[in-house]
């Protein structure tokens, strides 16, 4: 058995990197588990909404914006052509993954209390405490953040089984043929493509659709047959840069986020469909509430941090979550797109006010 620690991390994404540099520098010795070398790259849409800008300036990296591409508006492409564009009120970024990573993974090596472990580790609840191992290692921590994504396993007591996806995303990058100025993300019946414009001309290619049937299998069958269904997103972009690459998008809902010292973190808590591209900032300020809520359970005893954590998962997620469902139905009813366009143009105060609350920031 190794060195006991007031807190083990599983997960170096967003999620995990925030809730060590925040449990750190809060005081607390931080075992952070992962099995991947920085930076890690991970299909993405690579948009960060304003309340993930918000964290990263928290977690002392607002310089790393500045080597991103401001966000600050969406455009909605529907399926008759007719456009809907959404300022933010405050301004998000558009931020290669493994830039977002190799940041997150210096900060990390910067804190002398947190030991990174390059493990794939199962855990188990001890009582008090729990244990990680992996093969014949093991350590253990008072407190424990799983943050390993949606299909982890990690903290596996408070979540359910894992079931068949049925909602797949997939992303490559590309050159970009003229400027793009926004996000733009084009609704259609069999898929939706969300477009975000990197550093050095270039374009992230996001594309999200329920499991794919018939010939569409495989990336790049799936990848042409959704910018067949979107030659307006097609006709902005030139030469491809990266593969594309596919996830499943979804998994059942936890059980419960908190429950005696342990905790979910970013999309282990649940995840939010990509359509609305906030998994970022969910993982980045889900994961500095673990590490507040990690330290009170270590400082007063477990019950009230694990509630009031729970309370700012649901605050993160639920509206969230309706308005990534009401979308991606959109999709496939081109005359209900018009008039919730319609009724959104009568009414621009009520798209922005909706914007700024799924934007956070
Ligand atoms: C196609 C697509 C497009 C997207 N577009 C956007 C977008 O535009 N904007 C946005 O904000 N979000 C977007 N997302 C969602 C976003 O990528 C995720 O919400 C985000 O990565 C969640 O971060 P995380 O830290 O919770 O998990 P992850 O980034 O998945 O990190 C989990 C980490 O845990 C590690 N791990 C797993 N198991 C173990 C174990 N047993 N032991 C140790 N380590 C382990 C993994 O190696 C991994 O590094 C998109 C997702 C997809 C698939």
């Amino acid at each position: 058995m190794k060195a006991a620690f007031d807190l083990a991390v599983v997960g170096g994404g967003p999620a995990g990197a925030a809730a060590g540099l925040g449990a750190a520098r809060a005081g607390l010795t931080v075992a952070l588990f992962e099995p991947q070398a920085a930076p890690i790259e991970k299909p993405c849409g690579e948009g960060i909404l304003p309340a993930g800008v918000a964290a990263l300036r928290e977690l002392g990296l607002g310089d790393l914006l500045l080597r991103g591409q401001p966000l600050e508006r969406i455009g909605y492409v529907l399926a008759s052509g007719r456009e809907l564009e959404i300022p933010f009120a405050v301004a998000g970024c558009a931020l290669e993954r493994g830039t977002l990573s190799a940041a997150l993974d210096a900060a990390l090596a910067a804190e002398a209390r947190v030991t990174r472990i390059p493990r794939r580790v199962r855990t188990e609840s001890t009582r008090p405490g729990f244990r990680l191992r992996c093969g014949d290692e093991s350590w253990s921590a008072r407190t424990l953040i799983a943050a390993d994504g949606l299909q982890g396993e990690a903290a596996h007591w408070l979540r359910r089984e894992r079931t068949a996806a049925r909602r797949y995303g997939l992303r490559a990058r590309a050159e970009a043929r003229g400027t793009l100025a926004r996000v733009e993300v084009h609704l259609g019946r069999h898929s939706e493509v969300y477009l975000t414009p990197l550093a050095g001309g270039r374009i992230n290619v996001a594309v999200l659709r329920d499991e794919p049937r018939g010939d569409a299998r495989g990336s790049e069958a799936w990848l042409a047959a959704a910018l067949a269904e979107h030659p307006r997103a097609a006709a902005a972009l030139g030469a491809w840069v990266t593969p594309p690459e596919a996830r499943a998008l979804e998994r059942a809902r936890p059980r419960r986020v908190a429950h005696e010292g342990a905790f979910l973190a970013g999309d282990a808590a649940g995840g939010v469909d990509p359509v609305l591209g906030c998994g970022v900032a969910i993982a980045l300020v889900t994961g500095l509430a673990a590490a507040r809520a990690a330290r009170a359970v270590l400082t007063h005893g477990s019950g009230a941090p694990e509630r009031s954590y729970a309370r700012c998962v649901r605050r993160e997620t639920r509206l969230r979550r309706i308005v990534a469902r009401a979308l991606t139905a959109l999709g496939a009813h081109p005359r209900l797109q018009e008039v919730v366009a319609a009724a959104l143009t009568l009414w621009p105060g009520a798209a922005t006010g909706l914007a700024a609350r799924v934007a956070g920031g």
